[in-house]
């Protein structure tokens, strides 16, 4: 039952094959069986079995979304009317959210059931799920492994099972990296195409929710569900919304693929070169037109990026005082012991980086040289992908220059970590979609192949992918004991 699609699945609860209750209980006894993986925070058991039984009603009187009654679990980073959001930290690990963020309460809507919220990178900051004050997710691939960062509770649940899918955020690179890490299909769409209502902020202008499924088929059916434009979010995109499962079968032919050169250099490990070039090989059975293109600004993405998300973190995270919300030290002396006690003994040796890197970059004397360079700089980024589009239809990569890296082998040497995102950073600075698809395995662990395409571009994407999906079944393999 727990390797099926979304789709099979709502056949299955229409034709009373399994209700809705059965399959919650399902998934909540395979998430106690496999605790140890740490892929979710917290499991609302209770109320997730009162979903699943408003569920099997709504099914039983018919005209039920396709979600309904089917279980998924969603990243700690969105707010959940009565529930523990943490967002990975000690900061709010006692924050009950009073509201919910707009993707929850389009789930709702749509019936699907919420088995928990899931472990993530504390703030979303990390490319490896160690940062997180509720310790680090095993890769089910290899349960020594990172499953990536930061939504790699996310990916390590869906790929072991423990939810059919789950929601995950990408500000540069959290959703595609944990994927391919963890051999599992991961959509970031387009800034703005999801509401960050509620979804609590680490770089505004670069987040962005997105789903993490075993199938392009299945994210097909998230995204529908979380897409649209929400008047409570200022930098929501008003644009229709198409319908994203309705293109997916298009024939391939003539479709045009670049390959960034810039992508492809000697510090490429040659067996993921060779792994993402085969799967370039079947787009060229399936009518595809491969050719290189050039994106000579690709190479400052990283030091752009991070002076870009500090900054913005920097500013996001000043609202964590200890006089609101969250996490308070014991007996302040005064307004500034409180404020700095209470933030330096709840945010994690990340976060205050972060938080440092961007305060400097931003300070008067600075501002200029890091700020506005790296702003500048963005923009070349995005205008080095405009370019490579009037060219071609889809970009494609390797999603991370490695597979999942050992436990602790990167976390003493933050700059090793931020070049895992290389291939990821790029395409948050210029808003684009873009996925990350199974499409191999070097030494037994995941490779994930990079779909990158123009802004709302989403089905697009999809339907590249799902094409390869049925051409291949890598999506399909499941790690061992799982
Ligand atoms: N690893 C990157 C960072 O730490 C990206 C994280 C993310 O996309 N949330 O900032």
């Amino acid at each position: 039952m727990h390797n099926k699609t979304i789709t099979e699945l709502a056949q299955s609860l229409r034709a009373k094959e399994i209700s809705s209750v059965e399959l919650t209980q399902n998934y909540l006894d395979r998430i106690k069986q496999h605790a140890g993986l740490n892929s979710y925070i917290t499991v609302t058991e209770e109320q997730a079995l009162a979903t699943a039984a408003l569920a099997d009603k709504r099914l039983a009187a018919g005209d039920a979304p396709l979600l309904t009654g089917i279980p998924i679990a969603q990243k700690d980073i969105f707010c959940t009317d009565g529930i523990k959001t943490s967002c990975g930290s000690k900061m709010l690990d006692n924050f009950i959210a009073p509201y919910n963020a707009t993707v929850i309460e389009k789930f709702n809507h749509s019936g699907a059931v919420m088995l928990g919220k899931l472990n993530m990178d504390e703030f979303a900051m990390g490319s490896s799920n160690e940062t997180s004050y509720y310790g680090t997710v095993q890769n089910p691939w290899d349960t020594n492994a990172v499953a990536g960062g930061s939504s790699g509770g996310s990916a390590a649940a869906v790929a072991a099972r423990l939810a059919v899918a789950a929601t995950g955020t990408d500000t540069g690179g959290s959703i595609r990296q944990p994927a391919a890490f963890c051999g599992i299909t991961g959509l970031k769409p387009t800034y703005g195409r999801v509401s960050r209502y509620g979804m609590i902020a680490y770089a505004s202008s670069l987040d962005q929710g997105g789903a993490m499924t075993r199938s392009a088929e299945d994210a097909a059916v998230l995204l529908q569900t979380m897409a649209g434009f929400d008047e409570k979010d200022s930098t929501s995109a008003d644009e229709p919304v198409p319908n994203y499962s309705a293109d997916l079968n298009k024939d391939l032919t003539g479709l045009k693929i670049g390959l960034p050169k810039e992508f492809f250099s000697e510090d490429l490990d040659s067996d993921i070169a060779a792994t993402i070039l085969t799967a370039v090989e079947e787009y060229k059975k399936l009518g595809a037109e491969v050719k290189e293109v050039s994106m000579p600004m690709l190479k400052y993405a990283i030091p752009a990026y991070y002076v870009i998300a500090s900054a913005e973190c920097s500013a996001n995270l000043s609202r964590f005082d200890g006089a609101r919300y969250g996490y308070r030290c014991d007996n302040p002396e005064d307004l500034a012991d409180l404020y700095t006690r209470s933030r330096g003994e709840a945010f994690g040796g990340e976060v205050k980086r972060r938080i440092l890197m961007g305060t400097y970059a931003l300070s008067a004397g600075y501002y200029d040289a890091y700020y506005i360079k790296a702003q500048k700089t963005r923009r070349l980024i995005s205008d080095d992908f405009k370019k490579a589009f009037e060219e071609v239809d889809v970009l494609m990569s390797p999603v991370s220059p490695s597979t999942a890296f050992g436990q602790g082998e990167k976390t003493s040497d933050p700059i090793q970590m931020y070049l895992a995102d290389i291939y990821t950073i790029a395409i948050n600075l210029a808003g684009l979609p873009a996925m990350s698809v199974p499409a191999g395995f070097v030494d037994n662990k995941p490779v994930g192949l990079q779909i990158i395409g123009n802004h709302f571009d989403e089905a697009k994407l999809l339907n590249v992918a799902h094409r390869y999906q049925q051409a291949t079944d890598w999506h399909q393999q499941v790690p061992k004991g799982f």
